[in-house]
């Protein structure tokens, strides 16, 4: 574990000259929401919160940083599941909640330019208001910033079609943990310039640099959307009628799976009832468009591909009330299960045709370990998110199986051809399993690439790479 400084009086002094009082805050002030994210249980106090508006005051601050050898762990709105933002070395948090403008929507070259502290559902609305979209939009995009889905490259129910949030990113304004200041790409749609920095930047969980502006593309926003919903008599059986859709040569805007259960405690949750009843299982599929004709026949279709695959109870949401309604359930779901009790949620990912085998693969491991599971997901990326609860066990036994029951979980996700996470990260939570997914070749060249960014290692450290 690499030793860090402490944040002195004078460090503190040093920091309030950049920020100002009100924007400083130290552990006796109201640093609560600062020491966790919405990972499991974990609690870390930082030594010091600060809030920069500019991008020169987050150089300013990392020089100091740089100089003193101090952890800084970047923050944007703490909604991570993996522990990322989690100040896990004390240290200083850099919360980029103030750098939250869109500096532009360019309707010209169908882009955005925006700060790294816009929640991720603004700059969605905006852009909406004169016809435009940007499609990444994690369950979580009501509440989380733009900054940390760039650094966690966040997926989300449109990724299906659309691609994930690095899909999106053009370029990027970010600071080295020396200070240095870089900017990468533009506004531009081809760029062969030089290394892709911008999608090094994208993905490395705040290791490499703090973002501090990001040039988005955006698109025509689809003028209609149409959904199935249906369920199914097992999880296999749901996740198989997934490969089946695509032979029909549609590529759904979202394909959604949600386990009985969890419906079941978002239904209690909100006193609204899905409307496809029965079975272990349910889908979401969900196409979109330009023309009513062209959508009412894909659903048509895919709603035959379900029956076919044994749905046992079926509807069509063809107005866009009952489909706001459909989502707005669907995305209360981690919510609803996260609600019922401690938690570790698993963010596997196989290639979409073994999806059934990784849903035989869940039920056995948390059988083997007496634990139980609820979950939903990306289903039509190959992506599940597996919630494992800890109910009433104590402390202690949780921890032993959880922790067995994770590691078995990876190893049969990735003899599946899978990774053990879709879009969450690895952050602090899954780092000891990283050697499971990656060779010790690639963990050693990606430790090679944090040091040239970083080389005394302060830029949010113990996430992603295993304890040594
Ligand atoms: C109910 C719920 C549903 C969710 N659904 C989804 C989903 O569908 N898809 C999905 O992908 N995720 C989902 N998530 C996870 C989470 O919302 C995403 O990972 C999101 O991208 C995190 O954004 P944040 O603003 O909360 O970042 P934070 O949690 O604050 O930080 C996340 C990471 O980004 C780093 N970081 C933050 N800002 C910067 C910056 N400016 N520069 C460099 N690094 C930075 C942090 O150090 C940390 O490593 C969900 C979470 C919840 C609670």
């Amino acid at each position: 574990m690499a030793a860090f400084s402490k944040v002195t009086p004078k460090i503190v002094d040093e920091l309030r000259a950049i920020v100002g009082s009100d924007r400083l805050l130290l552990p006796n002030d109201d640093i609560e929401p600062y020491t966790h994210d919405e990972t499991e249980d974990y609690v870390f106090t930082p030594e010091v919160v600060v809030k920069p508006a500019s991008t020169d005051e987050v150089s300013r601050i990392l020089k100091i940083a740089y100089r003193e050898r101090i952890a800084v762990t970047p923050r944007a709105a703490g909604t991570s599941l993996s522990g990322g933002a989690l100040p896990v070395h004390g240290g200083i948090v850099v919360s980029v909640e103030k750098m939250n403008k869109i500096l532009e929507i360019d309707r010209e070259n169908l882009v955005a330019v925006v700060q790294p502290g816009i929640i991720c559902q603004v700059l969605q609305e905006e852009v909406e208001k004169v016809g435009l979209y940007y499609p990444p939009d994690p369950a979580s995009r009501g509440s989380c910033m733009l900054g940390g889905n760039i650094a966690h490259n966040a997926g989300g129910p449109h990724a299906l079609k659309y691609g994930v949030t690095k899909d999106w990113v053009l370029g990027l304004e970010a600071v080295k943990a020396d200070g240095t200041i870089l900017r990468t790409g533009g506004k531009l749609l081809k760029n062969v310039t030089g290394y892709n920095l911008t999608q090094l930047i994208v993905g490395s969980e705040g290791t490499l640099a703090l973002v501090t502006q990001i040039i988005l593309k955006l698109i025509p926003l689809p003028a209609l959307r149409k959904a199935v919903m249906a369920s199914f008599p097992t999880l296999e059986d749901a996740a198989r009628a997934v490969t089946r859709i695509f032979f029909e040569r549609i590529i759904p805007s979202a394909c959604e799976f949600m386990e009985r259960q969890a419906m079941e405690v978002t239904e209690k949750k909100h006193g609204e009832k899905f409307p496809v009843s029965g079975g272990e299982a349910a889908l979401l599929i969900e196409v979109d468009g330009t023309r009513e004709d062209v959508l009412d026949e894909q659903v048509e279709r895919i709603g035959s591909v379900c029956s076919d695959a044994g749905a046992l109870d079926l509807i069509l949401a063809e107005d866009s009330s009952k489909l706001a309604k459909l989502w707005k359930m669907r995305r209360s779901i981690g919510e609803a299960v996260k609600g019922l009790s401690a938690y570790r949620e698993e963010d596997c990912v196989v290639p979409r045709a073994r999806l059934p085998e990784l849903m035989t693969a869940i039920r056995e491991v948390c059988a083997r370990h007496g634990l139980t599971a609820m979950s939903y997901g990306h289903i039509g990326d190959g992506n599940v998110h597996v919630n494992i609860l800890k109910l009433n066990l104590p402390d202690a036994e949780w921890r032993t199986r959880i922790e067995a029951a994770t590691h078995d979980l990876f190893v049969r996700t990735v003899a599946l051809g899978g990774m053990i996470s879709g879009e969450h990260g690895i952050g602090f939570v899954q780092k000891n399993y990283l050697g499971l997914a990656l060779s010790p070749d690639v963990i050693a060249l990606m430790r090679q690439i944090k040091s040239v960014f970083d080389p005394n290692g302060i830029l949010n450290p113990g996430k992603v790479f295993p304890d040594a």
